[in-house]
């Protein structure tokens, strides 16, 4: 079975006190309604990783994530933080290609792709965030802008490679539904994950295919996160707000627990 995955993205929010309470009740949470084929990560701002590493180590199914690296390893990049430093302070994933980091920081293919490399290279597992505007959905182009995503920035990693390295873990993330309330529908979620593990099956292997977890994101809550992990290719969420909140994300997780009980 594929692993199920709830993965929450802080963004810039949180004081470390604020922060330490958050991951604190979620780690219970955790500790009290877990599962095997579960695995929660907590992605909180830079500078609150390594202290939250400290709380929420050696708890079975609760891992921690960055929201972005740079591409390099170290060097002169004042007011960089690299996949090596993150992995230093604790963290095992790292998010790469969220829609705010490709608007608002101009990260294209290329940079993306030297993230996802330098990721694995210090030893973290990249979250691929990959997913459409509006406009390009209404103009018919949703499944090619993900294939051009797909195949920009993560394809050339062949199946020799994840021979000796984790699979990454994809998050499908229509920019529309970003923060706005407006969730995409089953239907529209269900028909794009299906399409990316259909390039997946493609470019690598049915086996790569099948196993690499596909999340949903994109305002993802308490009373629509069930249906969507009913879906068939749907492998959990990457959930912004709603993570916020410990009993939100608390909503999001029996929401999965349920569907693998
Ligand atoms: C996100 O930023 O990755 C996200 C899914 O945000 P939200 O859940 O708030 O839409």
């Amino acid at each position: 079975m594929r692993k199920k995955i709830i993965a929450g993205n802080w963004k810039m929010n949180k004081t470390l006190d604020e922060a330490t309470v958050l991951a604190t009740e979620i780690r219970s949470q955790v500790m009290q309604r877990g599962h095997a084929n579960l695995l929660t990560i907590l992605a909180p701002p830079f500078p609150y990783i390594s202290e939250l590493a400290h709380h929420c180590a050696d708890t079975d199914g609760l891992a921690l994530g960055a929201q972005n690296c740079h591409t390099e390893t170290q060097g002169a990049f004042t007011g960089e933080v690299s996949a090596q430093m993150i992995a230093s302070c604790g963290a095992a994933f790292v998010l790469v290609g969220h829609s705010e980091r490709r608007l608002y920081f101009q990260e294209d293919a290329e940079t993306l792709r030297k993230k996802i490399n330098q990721a694995y290279a210090c030893g973290l597992t990249p979250i691929y965030c990959i997913g459409e505007t509006w406009e390009q959905r209404s103009a018919g182009k949703h499944v090619d802008t993900v294939a051009q995503q797909l195949r920009e920035s993560l394809l050339h990693l062949t199946p020799d490679f994840f021979a000796t390295h984790p699979l990454p873990i994809l998050a499908y993330e229509p920019v529309w539904a970003i923060g706005t309330g407006n969730t995409a529908t089953t239907e529209q979620a269900q028909e794009m994950h299906a399409f990316i593990r259909n390039e997946l099956h493609q470019q690598w292997n049915e086996t790569l295919a099948q196993t690499t977890p596909i999340l949903y994101g994109g305002s993802c809550n308490a009373s629509n996160a069930a249906d969507l992990f009913a879906c068939q290719d749907i492998d959990g969420g990457l959930i912004g707000g709603a993570s916020l909140k410990a009993t939100d994300f608390q909503h999001i997780r029996q929401a999965m627990l349920e569907v693998l009980a």
